[in-house]
């Protein structure tokens, strides 16, 4: 008999809800994490810190406040690292607490200590102290989580050329600073920056950024963080990074000299299964350190499943969390559904995007007809008192079965707000719903009946010209 009914190796989302799942069907379950780590990227180095410091930005900066009080505005006047790291500190301390505490109270047991295969249903942990402990179990969950790419002709030295773990480590916060790759993050830590007043660069070698968003939506923040002085290089490569004493010199391809207090490389991440040892287990990692796995999340060995960033796409916590779940609730027979309700995704620039369905690209290229319906905040009285002018919200209807294809969010609110349209899509409603609807006034909520609206009058146009 195997020490465990269920081993998962990495407690960020995907590992945490596996061991919760599984320790609910009356299962015994064990964790193993590295030290100071519980939780994994998601709480320590990832979407937690990164969702607070944004927050404190926000706060300190009054940088969404500022239409209201001027341009000038500002909470504090010289906002320090600490003042940021306070309340980065305070959050991810409690997360941690939270996310023990759901551990033990699930009788989870929690090995502190790196995992290494043995054998395929051994795993060797160490704790990093000398001591070598091995555990078995008749299933084994991979959730070992990614960790930034980090290219070889970069001289990364953590103070002043950093990846996107560094961010939390800064010492002050930089006048200036280059941001190599416009992905989610680097765009993420571009405009929270720019927010605090750096002088932001980024540099991006593909022409165009977050092309799987709305055109227009990209368009719109680009806008924005143009006005908060950042720069775009597209169709640029940071060819090396020069350190100097005073800060670091990016050389681009093209000739380019970018002198910066800090140079974050946001390059891609690669799945940590460098140390696993992996094929003692039977198994092997792509290139990238990927897994892959079937649809139930069962690699090629039938009793262990991954989950989470170290299998690739989407790579999100939420993501994470739910394939966790499914992969324990297949290993031990109980009937679990993947949902096929599209599953949004939010982007925490500033101002924030998000989005549910399909872009009006990709309608287009597969031929899809779609009619569009718009709701800007200004419009709307939440909008006025929140003092955001900018804020879009665009319905994508089908004018054949009035169903929504996609809804698109630009401006405050917009993570939370987008849920609304996916509850729709995923209970199969039409905007005749929202157009009948009456949602609480004043709310940015409201711009789905105004989006709604919208995109129903323009459909009565094109019936009432065709007869
Ligand atoms: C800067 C940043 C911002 C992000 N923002 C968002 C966001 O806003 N929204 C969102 O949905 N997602 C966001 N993400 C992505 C999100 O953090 C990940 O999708 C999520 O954390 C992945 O969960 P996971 O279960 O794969 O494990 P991870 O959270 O990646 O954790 C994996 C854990 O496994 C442990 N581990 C690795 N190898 C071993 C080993 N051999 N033995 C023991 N333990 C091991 C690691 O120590 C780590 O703690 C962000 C990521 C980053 C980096």
């Amino acid at each position: 008999m195997h020490d465990y009914d269920l081993l998962v190796i990495g407690s960020g989302p995907g590992g945490q809800k596996a061991a919760i799942a599984a320790a609910k069907l009356d299962r015994r379950v064990a964790v193993v994490e590295r030290p100071a780590m519980l939780g994994g990227v998601c709480v320590n180095t990832g979407t937690i810190p990164s969702k607070t410091l944004r927050e404190a930005i926000l706060y300190l900066t009054g940088v969404d406040q500022r239409e209201i009080y001027g341009q000038s505005y500002q909470v504090k006047d010289e906002i320090t690292i600490a003042d940021l790291t306070a309340r980065t500190t305070h959050v991810v301390t409690r997360e941690n607490d939270v996310v023990r505490s759901q551990l033990t109270r699930n009788r989870v047991a929690i090995i502190p200590g790196t995992a290494k295969f043995t054998g395929p249903h051994e795993v060797e942990v160490d704790d990093g102290g000398g001591r070598l402990r091995r555990v078995t179990a008749d299933n084994i969950v991979i959730a070992t989580g990614t960790r930034p790419a980090r290219p070889d002709s970069v001289a990364f030295d953590d103070k002043t050329i950093i990846d996107s773990d560094g961010i939390i480590h800064l010492e002050r916060v930089p006048r200036s600073m280059v941001v190599a790759g416009a992905g989610v993050i680097g765009i993420e830590y571009a405009s929270m920056f720019a927010a605090l007043g750096t002088k932001v660069t980024v540099v991006e070698r593909r022409d165009r950024m977050l092309e799987f968003c709305d055109e227009e939506v990209v368009e719109a923040l680009k806008f924005h963080l143009r006005d908060l002085a950042v720069t775009f290089r597209f169709g640029e490569t940071v060819a090396s990074v020069e350190s100097h004493p005073e800060g670091a010199i990016a050389l681009l391809r093209s000739g380019k000299k970018i002198p910066a207090d800090t140079v974050l490389y946001s390059a891609g991440r690669q799945g940590m299964t460098g140390e696993l040892g992996l094929d003692a287990a039977g198994l092997a990692a792509d290139d990238r350190g990927r897994i892959p796995v079937d649809e139930f999340f069962r690699t090629q060995v039938p009793h262990i499943y991954a989950v989470g960033d170290v299998i690739g796409f989407p790579a999100l916590a939420a993501t994470s969390m739910e394939q966790g779940r499914l992969a324990a609730h297949h290993a031990f027979g109980e009937p679990a559904r993947a949902t096929d309700v599209p599953q949004p995704i939010g982007i925490y620039s500033i101002p924030e995007i998000s989005f549910v369905g399909r872009t009006e690209d990709q309608l287009t290229e597969a031929c899809v007809p779609f009619e569009v319906g718009v709701s800007r905040y200004r419009e709307l009285a939440r909008g006025q008192i929140v003092g955001d002018s900018y804020g879009v919200l665009k319905l994508l209807v089908s004018p054949e079965n009035r169903k929504l294809l996609g809804v698109h969010v630009f401006g405050t609110g917009a993570t939370e707000l987008v849920h609304i349209g996916q509850a729709v899509m995923g209970c199969g409603g039409t905007i005749d719903y929202l157009v009948d609807a009456v949602f609480n006034y004043p709310t940015l909520a409201e711009s789905y009946k105004v989006a709604a609206l919208d995109a129903t009058n323009k459909m009565r146009a094109v019936t009432r010209m065709s007869g």
